[in-house]
């Protein structure tokens, strides 16, 4: 395994301090990455089975849940258990988290209780086990080395979620201790006089990487080409946690002279997967996660994930509210990890018509952008038969122009109604990200 020095002293001082194991899942994910896909499935398989067993003998949910499909022993669960197992909604952990979600042998020591915010109908707690959370942070290490990236190198980050920047939790902070090279700027907070102080201290540090929610990171990269400002990082540009809309891919990687490293991660489960310099599709952590396809969306399928590695609360066929679309293509790289071919959204972004389509909220940022007065956007459906569009404007819309875009947005939208609201300014979400679109239609379904 290739790696640093200050990476291993970085490894083993957040081993001591976390009680976590890294090191060791990261030697063998360094090499199981290489496995083929069957060997891939094999692991998977033997790593789902010992979890299946474990949740049966101690969650008094999954206890339920195998009598309900007339499993009453162990022995009769079987790898087709698995797909006869009802989806994990979000709804379940809201109701019965912790005591019927935790294993009796949980223990607190090395793992950590999180919740994701309010943007998918409330807040969800669940807990880490020490196990899941040693391997969180092999895949995130293992999927930098893939953009040979090392920690303890220069890098450059937007962030927005407050907790994740400023956070009083030791662990977090001990890590930023170890970060000296980092450079911050706050997604909340990106105003001229911020971009271009970021910007002077990236000439002149040099950070190997950007990373940063995918909206935010253009908004920076549009400032540096409309400003002249040349910036490089060597090792490349990592985007996450929003839809990575063509027209931002191409800004980004104008600007920067450099390609995107798309990377698709959940506050549950950290690194899910992440692309290879093949960019060809994303990388799945398949020794840590088997994804599967749900419900079906106009343009693919709402996620199922679950975590073959925590054992202090299982989390089997949870539906994480994406929709993405798997792929059967063997990437270049010789990684025989399973790809996912694209992340297509939340499935909260997708509008639902009264006629039971559910619409790719993408379609908002690909037609707008041909009217230039529109500085930014936000669209909300409250009801099946309506959208509100929020418009911040250069100059206000004439008569024609709204016509047009009402009559080019039916195309896709059908009967809605569409409301065009001019308003001062779009506020971010709480997690400090972006989000064009929102249904709240299909939060009301689970
Ligand atoms: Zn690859």
């Amino acid at each position: 395994m290739k790696t640093t020095l200050r990476e291993t002293v970085y490894i083993r001082m957040y081993e001591l301090v976390t009680r976590r194991n890294i090191w060791k899942p990261l030697k063998s994910l360094s090499e199981s990455q290489w496995y083929t896909p069957k060997e891939i499935r094999q692991l998977q398989e033997e790593k789902l089975l010992l979890l299946m067993h474990h949740a049966y003998e101690t969650v008094p949910w999954y206890r339920k849940v195998f009598n309900q499909m007339d499993i009453y022993s162990p022995k009769q669960i079987s790898i087709e258990s698995f797909e006869e197992m009802p989806i994990l909604k979000k709804r379940i952990l809201q109701l019965h988290y912790p005591q019927k979600l935790l294993s009796r042998h949980f223990d607190r020591q090395g793992g950590f209780e999180d919740r994701t915010g309010g943007t998918t109908g409330g807040p969800t707690r669940y807990f880490v086990g020490p196990k899941a959370a040693g391997y969180r942070a092999a895949n995130a290490t293992r999927n930098q080395h893939w953009y040979n990236y090392f920690h303890g190198q220069s890098n450059a980050l937007i962030w927005g979620a407050e907790r994740d920047l400023s956070s009083d939790n030791i662990q977090s902070r001990i890590f930023q201790q170890l970060s000296l090279n980092r450079i911050e700027m706050n997604a909340w907070d990106m105003t001229e006089t911020q971009m271009r102080k970021f910007a002077i201290k990236v000439q002149k540090q040099r950070p190997r990487i950007l990373a940063g929610y995918a909206g935010a990171v253009a908004i920076f990269a549009k400032f540096t080409l409309e400003n002249n400002i040349d910036l490089k990082f060597d090792s490349g540009i990592v985007v996450s946690g929003e839809l990575l809309t063509d027209q931002n891919r191409e800004i980004i990687e104008t600007a920067f002279g450099s390609k995107i490293f798309n990377r698709y991660g959940t506050r549950e489960f950290g690194s899910i997967a992440h692309e290879c310099s093949c960019h060809d599709g994303l990388h799945i952590n398949g020794e840590s996660f088997i994804i599967e396809q749900g419900e079906k969306y106009d343009d693919g399928y709402s996620l199922l994930v679950t975590d073959l590695n925590n054992f202090a609360m299982p989390m089997i066929r949870y539906e994480i509210g994406d929709v993405g679309l798997l792929s059967t293509r063997k990437c270049k790289c010789g990684r025989g990890l399973p790809l996912l071919e694209t992340i297509l959204g939340r499935t909260t972004s997708y509008i639902i018509t009264p006629q039971g389509s559910y619409v790719n909220g993408i379609v908002f940022p690909h037609l707008l952008r041909d009217y230039g007065e529109i500085l930014e956007f936000r669209v909300i459906q409250q009801n099946i038969d309506e959208i509100d569009i929020f418009l911040v404007l250069k100059n206000p819309l004439d008569e024609k122009q709204k016509e047009s875009i009402r009559r080019r947005l039916s195309n896709f939208l059908q009967s809605i109604r569409i409301n065009l609201i001019e308003v001062d300014k779009i506020s971010l979400a709480d997690s400090g990200k972006r989000d064009l679109v929102t249904s709240k239609l299909v939060l009301e379904m689970d």
